[in-house]
């Protein structure tokens, strides 16, 4: 059950609330927004007494019953698509939104010389780790807290707001002082400690599928975010592994539409590591604006055969802004689908 108070409901009223939604055996999980609180009511068990009894209760606006375990960020708890401000971009709004970069933080030439090409060619955000989750211990592991400042020194000379990795729950807070937005890579979706202390930070999360991750799976990983107080939360599909050894991993592009139906959370196509090749990205890119995603990420170098990480599947300057030129029409049909599906709802 989700149960909505009115705006400006008292606080001895929402207290009463949760006081009976517990005498019915439930557990509660509230959101304190701005204007009004929203309580998660979670359990086992028939919830048509507890629905009845708050219906007749002073302060409650709405009671739903919500079927699925993902209860706040169901469509059948919020029908219309949440949006995120990030600085003067919206993801999930009217405008297309592509993020791109590195997939390392090099150095300052690199950094600069990528967020200014990548900012040219139509990119509202800067994307690259400081912090790398590699599979191996030898190779490059990120700049850490210099490549954070490099992040913000490239975003202060173009504008570009920043996506960058948060690894481990005890960098959430040096990771915020400089990130837009936080990402929590595919080998993290499940590390629930990251997930409960990006829950507690009030930046938004971009939060990858885990390569061997079901989509439930990767929606009650965004539930612990809400359920912890950040509902601020970009979904973004990167494929995951199957038997195909011809791409790095399978984009699961249907993914998109099913996160759609099932959720009112934006979703981020990621075509460079959903195929590993440079070569894919530009169809698999169009692929995802066809299918309705409200954005990409996309890796970027200036010379990706130095590139510490992820050389084969980043795009030069050139061919980012080629993309982004041919990518223009299909935007065009996305902004006019848009407008129809919103004034459908
Ligand atoms: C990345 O974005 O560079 C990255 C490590 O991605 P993923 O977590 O999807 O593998
Ligand atoms: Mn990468």
């Amino acid at each position: 059950m989700i149960i909505s108070m009115k705006k400006f409901a008292t606080k001895e009223e929402v207290e009463h609330v949760c006081e009976r939604i517990r005498e019915f055996g439930f557990k509660v999980h509230s959101i304190v927004g701005d204007e009004r609180v929203v309580i998660g009511a979670v359990g086992v068990g028939d919830v048509t007494p507890c629905l009845e009894m708050l219906e007749a209760t002073s302060g409650v606006e709405t009671a739903v019953r919500i079927s699925a375990p993902y209860k706040f960020v169901s469509r059948e708890f919020q029908r219309e698509a949440t949006r995120i401000k990030v600085n003067g971009a919206e993801v999930g709004g009217d405008e297309f939104i592509v993020m791109a970069g590195p997939c390392s933080v090099e150095s300052e030439k690199q950094i600069m010389e990528t967020a200014e090409g990548v900012a040219a060619a139509g990119a509202r955000i800067l994307r690259g780790g400081a912090f790398k989750p590699r599979t191996s211990p030898y190779e490059f592991q990120g700049l850490e807290r210099d490549g954070l400042k490099l992040l913000a020194k490239a975003r202060e000379a173009t504008g570009l707001s920043i996506v960058t990795e948060v690894l481990s729950e005890k960098d959430v807070e040096m990771v915020a002082e400089y990130a837009n937005i936080m990402q929590v890579g595919a080998r993290n979706m499940q590390n629930f400690a990251l997930l409960k202390a990006l829950g507690k930070c009030q930046r938004p999360v971009l939060l990858k599928r885990g390569m061997s991750s079901t989509i439930k799976e990767l929606l009650m990983s965004a539930e612990y975010l809400v359920a912890h107080g950040n509902p601020n939360i970009m979904l973004c599909e990167r494929g995951i592994r199957t038997f195909e050894t011809a791409t790095r991993n399978t984009c699961d592009i249907a993914a998109v539409s099913v996160l759609h139906e099932l959720t009112h959370l934006p979703v981020i196509l990621d075509p460079s590591h959903a195929t590993g090749r440079r070569s894919l990205v530009p169809s698999l890119a169009r692929a995802g604006v066809a299918i309705g995603a409200e954005g990409l990420i996309v890796e970027v170098h200036p010379c990706p055969e130095k590139a510490f990480s992820d050389g084969a599947q980043s795009m030069t300057l050139e061919t980012f802004r080629d993309m982004m030129r041919d990518l223009k029409p299909y935007i065009e049909l996305w902004k006019s689908s848009r407008v129809a599906a919103t004034a459908a709802v």
